[in-house]
């Protein structure tokens, strides 16, 4: 079977790919390899009650299928060049901003609309925060919510349906390059398309590099960030998430000097767990609809770790410590702030007379045993700064679940308009390495889209 365009992944940048292309007009004959399920058909079963922690399904309902490892997430849409990938290096600012604001009104018009969208201008947050040897980054927020989020993947694969051919639950196993196109190998036979678009996320990264390896695609890795998720009663920060939703906020530590940031915030949220390639790691989301609410709010501290030569496997780094958590917790650990600091593990009663509910059912456990020194130093001297402008942010019995993980795929070699150095095919997305955002994703599907219609 021969396409036009072969399009790997139905994540944010899948879609917003195939969107493109379809609205160009060109007539392109489109196809979509997704290892996932339709939206309707992804069910994570940990139902709290007969299955309460993961159980490592083939494809997790939570990373894979359509809608990407956004579909079920806050549906936070950064408007930002500060954070949230690296877009902008290889298309420039402006278009960088274009883009996003161009899939925000289409978010909009698929049943976003009425959404808020937040802003860090003219704050006076950032003044708090400067006082305080805390930095605000800039950015604007499109909050849709977990439910509006996926209102809009309805209505988007509903507009796309009958125009490019989706195959779920067939994963793509290789991609070689043929005169004229590329040959996808998958689970249900062979592909071919003369442009191919690869946007297979976080979860495909190992996949990822091995089709580069197949294909000399240079690729670089140096980075991880490793930390925990923080839970605490909304108040204590409802003057950052009123005004914000989502404020991002970053440390440089006076011990080490290292940066620690604050990551998906998750005003009266949930804390999730995160299955990437088998290992249990910890999340978090939050709903617009106010009957869905909770009454904490959930964010992650994480400290950016950057190696040098010879070690190359920061990734390998970050599994080895969130399996040290699974191997402890048969899962995520919870731990009292209050039990950290005074070196105690908390235990299943210590959590249950703290003044706050988890959201997810956790192992209480000992995080001291699973993070290096080093970081664990590092967010607790960041939760005190909190403390200064969110007061309440380091009391005892704010929870710390560990161990949150930012896996950042190895950075592959591409141009301006995300080709590799094999013509006509595209890398996009997170598993490009450039991106690591709803928003910078989707955008980098339609700046490739654009590209392989000549509409630049
Ligand atoms: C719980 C959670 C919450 C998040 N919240 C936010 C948020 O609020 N705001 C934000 O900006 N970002 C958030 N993110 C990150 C955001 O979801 C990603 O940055 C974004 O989805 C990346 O889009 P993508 O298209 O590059 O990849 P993905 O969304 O990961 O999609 C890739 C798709 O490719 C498929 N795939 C992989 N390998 C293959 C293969 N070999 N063959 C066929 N298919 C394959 C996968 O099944 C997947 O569906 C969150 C992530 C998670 C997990």
């Amino acid at each position: 079977m021969k396409y036009d365009v072969v399009i790997i992944g139905a994540g944010p940048g899948g879609i917003f790919s195939a969107y493109e292309l379809v609205k160009s007009g060109r007539n392109y004959n489109i196809a979509v390899f997704e290892m996932g399920n339709p939206l309707d058909k992804r069910k994570c079963p940990i139902d709290g009650k007969k299955i309460k922690s993961c159980i490592g399904c083939e494809t997790c309902s939570i990373m894979n299928g359509f809608g990407g490892a956004g579909a079920f997430s806050d549906g936070k849409y950064n408007i930002t060049n500060q954070f949230g990938g690296t877009l902008y290096e290889y298309i420039g600012k402006d278009r960088a901003t274009d883009l996003m604001m161009y899939v925000d009104e289409i978010n909009l018009s698929h049943g976003g609309e009425g959404t808020h969208l937040y802003s860090t201008a003219d704050t006076k947050i950032r003044k708090l925060c400067t006082q305080n040897g805390l930095h605000l980054l800039d950015a604007k927020v499109r909050h849709l919510g977990t439910d509006i989020n996926y209102v809009v993947l309805q209505n988007l694969y509903n507009e796309l349906k009958d125009k490019v051919e989706f195959h779920f639950n067939t994963p793509v196993t290789k991609v070689e390059k043929k005169d004229g196109g590329y040959l996808i190998n998958t689970s249900k036979g062979d592909f071919e398309g003369t442009y191919c678009i690869i946007s297979a996320g976080r979860s495909g990264s190992k996949w990822m590099e091995q089709v580069c390896r197949d294909l000399e695609i240079p690729t670089k890795s140096n980075r991880v960030d490793i930390g925990v998720r923080v839970e605490l009663p909304s108040e204590v920060f409802s003057h950052l998430t009123d005004e914000l939703y989502e404020s991002k906020i970053v440390y440089r530590t006076e011990k080490y000097g290292d940066l620690v940031r604050t990551f998906c915030m998750n005003p009266k949220g949930a804390v999730v767990n995160e299955n990437t390639n088998g290992i249990v790691t910890v999340n978090g989301h939050s709903y617009e609809d106010p009957a869905k609410q909770t009454d904490n709010t959930n964010f992650a501290l994480l400290v950016a770790k950057h190696f040098s030569e010879p070690f190359k496997d920061s990734n390998g780094y970050g599994e080895s410590i969130a399996r040290l958590s699974n191997m402890l917790g048969g899962g995520v650990i919870v731990q009292r702030f209050g039990d950290l600091i005074t070196g105690h593990r908390s235990t299943q009663s210590r959590i249950d007379e703290a003044f706050i509910t988890p959201t997810l059912n956790a192992t209480p456990g000992d995080l001291s045993l699973v993070m290096p020194k080093r970081i664990l130093d590092g967010i607790i001297e960041m939760i005190y700064k909190l403390d200064r402008i969110a007061p309440g942010t380091a009391n005892m019995d704010t929870l710390l679940y560990g161990v949150e993980v930012k896996f950042y795929n190895m950075e592959v070699s591409i141009d301006e308009n995300l080709e590799t150095l094999h013509k006509n095919l595209f890398i996009i997305g997170d598993c490009s390495g450039i991106t690591h955002s709803l928003s910078h994703a989707s955008a980098s599907g339609v700046h490739v889209a654009r590209h392989i219609a000549g509409l630049e």
